[in-house]
């Protein structure tokens, strides 16, 4: 079978995700199409969609603008999964605490924008992540603190807060799971 993934490619890494799915697919024996979604149209012939991160202010702008949101939107209520990381994971969540990022409320979660604090603009982490036999390193970038969990699973902790989430088909992570060449993360989310 021949799985059809979205990428949302408005910002972020694009390729990296495209290469972390291929891979996933390939254990499980299935060949990918990956799709670059620019443009309304494109999300309703896709099977699993990826938001990458980026800069979540800029990604919600553009989403909005180009008629994607409400694809998107529609791709979820049908049961399809998401995968969103770090800022994907801001624009999925019900509430971004800045007004600037329109969300898309995919994830029962609140978050804070930047608030693991200067000091640890970008660092790596060890987490166990529900699901994995592993520690899986995660790679976090300016990433939002999830602040409040309604009704969402989670997956996994650093310092006692959530860091990665399960909320029917939409798995959320405020680290980036593409940039360690471990796929883990996106074969839990697709193929789980
Ligand atoms: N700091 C970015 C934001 O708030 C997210 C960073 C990322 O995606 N690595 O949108």
């Amino acid at each position: 079978m021949t799985l059809r993934a979205g990428v949302l490619a408005v910002q972020g890494d694009v390729s990296e995700h495209a290469e972390a799915v291929k891979s996933a697919a390939e254990t499980h024996g299935e060949g990918v199409d990956v799709v670059e979604i620019r443009e309304a149209g494109l999300v309703p012939e896709c099977d699993v969609l990826l938001l990458p991160g980026g800069e979540s202010t800029t990604i919600s702008r553009l989403i909005h603008r180009e008629g994607i949101a409400p694809e998107i939107r529609e791709h979820v209520a049908a049961d399809n999964p998401v995968l969103a990381t770090c800022a994907g994971l801001i624009v999925a969540a019900r509430d971004a605490g800045d007004e600037r990022v329109d969300t898309l409320d995919l994830l029962d979660i609140t978050v804070e924008r930047n608030a693991f604090g200067r000091q640890k603009d970008s660092f790596e982490a060890p987490l166990s992540v529900d699901g994995l036999d592993d520690p899986f390193q995660a790679v976090f970038i300016r990433a939002p603190v999830i602040s409040s969990v309604g009704d969402a699973d989670v997956l996994a902790t650093w310092e006692d807060r959530p860091v990665a989430v399960k909320d029917g088909p939409v798995v959320g992570t405020s680290f980036h799971p593409e940039l360690t060449g471990d796929h883990r993360i996106h074969d839990l989310a697709f193929f789980e």
